[in-house]
């Protein structure tokens, strides 16, 4: 059995390191348009609950991921400068390049080969495989050249996002709102290194517009981002990596997950959004479903690959879902600027619906009292 992956990202090569460990005897080859080591963006979080979830399909491969990362369960909240520290969900960070560096080396040690700085473009590079496997992420390829069969619905997010790295130790994972007379500016900013913490600014579009952010390029853009959010950023700078503005896509295939022997999973499939921080965790989740699900058909693939639809498809769309409400948070910025510090640091904390309220109440009594008694 030969199988192709197209796209070396979390859940490309977490399905690749699992189908080696479940079939040694299964040719597993990897085409990623990158050069080695090169990677977009700069740190990510895995929640606790993450890990836990992917710790079953491969220990040793999670715990490695999460083995020289800071765990936190604090997060800040801040508003025109005024933070408040709340316990929320134990959160672990790592830089993406050092996420992928180490699937790549559990992938190669399983016998996963490679082609780097190949890009699949054309279908016929599909043929000859016994199985497919799209993990090209949001503007997949191979989710083109079937898009009849899986006829993904695609939009846009309203906001505009710029992903940087800064010097500035955000130990906390912060979310830092500023209210500006022409709209409302958010940054998302956590540790993840010894020296360096991840600094993602979103933008409601009137900020965006009225900055005349869309005719900067990275350089002065990155200039006026830091000098925005100079007053959290301490004096440090802000470090572009291929950081541009963009507006997050949002994809949910709606038709079948698989065309005969070719199938999806991760972003190509199914995306979240960068402020539900858990795309990378529901890439390598789809990855050991699709594993799963083919050992369960007795590797007859395309009874695995309806399997795989079968028993992921609800989660992900109530994941989905979730993502969708995280969006509208968001995005609802714009026309309702927040009142104050602590309404707006529970509305964040509630606003996909998934932390339960009497639990964050109970590790956060001062806050909640706070909250109270503003009723
Ligand atoms: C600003 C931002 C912040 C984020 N923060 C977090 C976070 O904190 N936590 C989290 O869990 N997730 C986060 N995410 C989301 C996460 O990065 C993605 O959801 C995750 O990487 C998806 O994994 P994937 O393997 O499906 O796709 P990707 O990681 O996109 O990998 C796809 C790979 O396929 C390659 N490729 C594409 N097309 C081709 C082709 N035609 N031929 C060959 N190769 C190809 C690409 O180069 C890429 O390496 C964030 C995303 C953004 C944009």
């Amino acid at each position: 059995m030969k199988v192709l992956v197209v796209g070396g990202g979390p859940g490309g090569l977490f399905f690749g390191i699992l189908l080696r460990r479940a079939r040694p005897d299964v040719a597993v080859h990897v085409v990623e348009q990158n050069p080695e080591g090169a990677s977009y963006g700069w740190g990510i979080g895995l929640t606790d609950s993450a890990l836990d979830a992917l710790r079953p399909s491969a220990p040793d491969v999670v715990d490695d991921l999460a083995a020289d990362i800071d765990v936190t369960d604090q997060m800040e909240v801040g508003l025109d400068g005024e933070t408040l520290r709340v316990t929320a969900s134990a959160f672990s960070r790592t830089g993406r390049i050092q996420l992928l560096a180490t699937l790549q080396r559990w992938a190669r040690a399983e016998g996963v080969t490679f082609a780097f700085a190949q890009r699949l473009e054309d279908s016929a590079e599909l043929a000859g495989w016994d199985l497919v496997v799209g993990a090209d992420g949001v503007n997949s390829r191979v989710r083109d050249i079937y898009a009849d069969v899986f006829k993904p619905e695609i939009s846009f997010g309203n906001n505009w996002f710029a992903w940087y790295g800064t010097s500035r130790l955000f130990t906390a994972p912060s979310i830092i709102v500023l209210r500006r007379p022409e709209g409302v500016a958010v940054s998302h900013a956590s540790q993840y290194t010894a020296d360096r913490s991840n600094f993602v600014v979103e933008l409601t579009p009137r900020v965006f517009r009225s900055g005349g952010f869309e005719h900067l390029d990275e350089e002065e853009s990155r200039r006026r981002c830091e000098a925005m959010f100079a007053g959290s950023l301490e004096g440090h700078p802000l470090y572009t990596n291929k950081s541009l503005w963009f507006q997050p896509k949002f994809v949910r295939c709606t038709g079948s997950w698989s065309h005969e022997n070719v199938t999806l999973l991760g972003d190509a499939l199914h995306t979240v959004h960068p402020s539900l921080g858990s795309g990378t965790r529901f890439a390598m989740r789809d990855a050991a479903y699709l594993v799963e699900a083919l050992a369960a058909a007795g590797w007859d693939v395309p009874r695995g690959l309806r399997g795989y639809e079968e028993s992921r498809r609800g989660t992900a769309e109530a994941f989905q879902r979730a993502a969708v409400r995280s969006i509208g948070w968001y995005e609802g910025l714009q026309s309702r600027p927040p009142r104050d510090l602590t309404t707006m640091t529970l509305e964040y904390i509630m606003r996909t619906g998934r932390v339960r309220y009497e639990e964050f109440r109970r590790n956060n009594p001062e806050m909640m009292r706070a909250y109270e008694e503003l009723r």
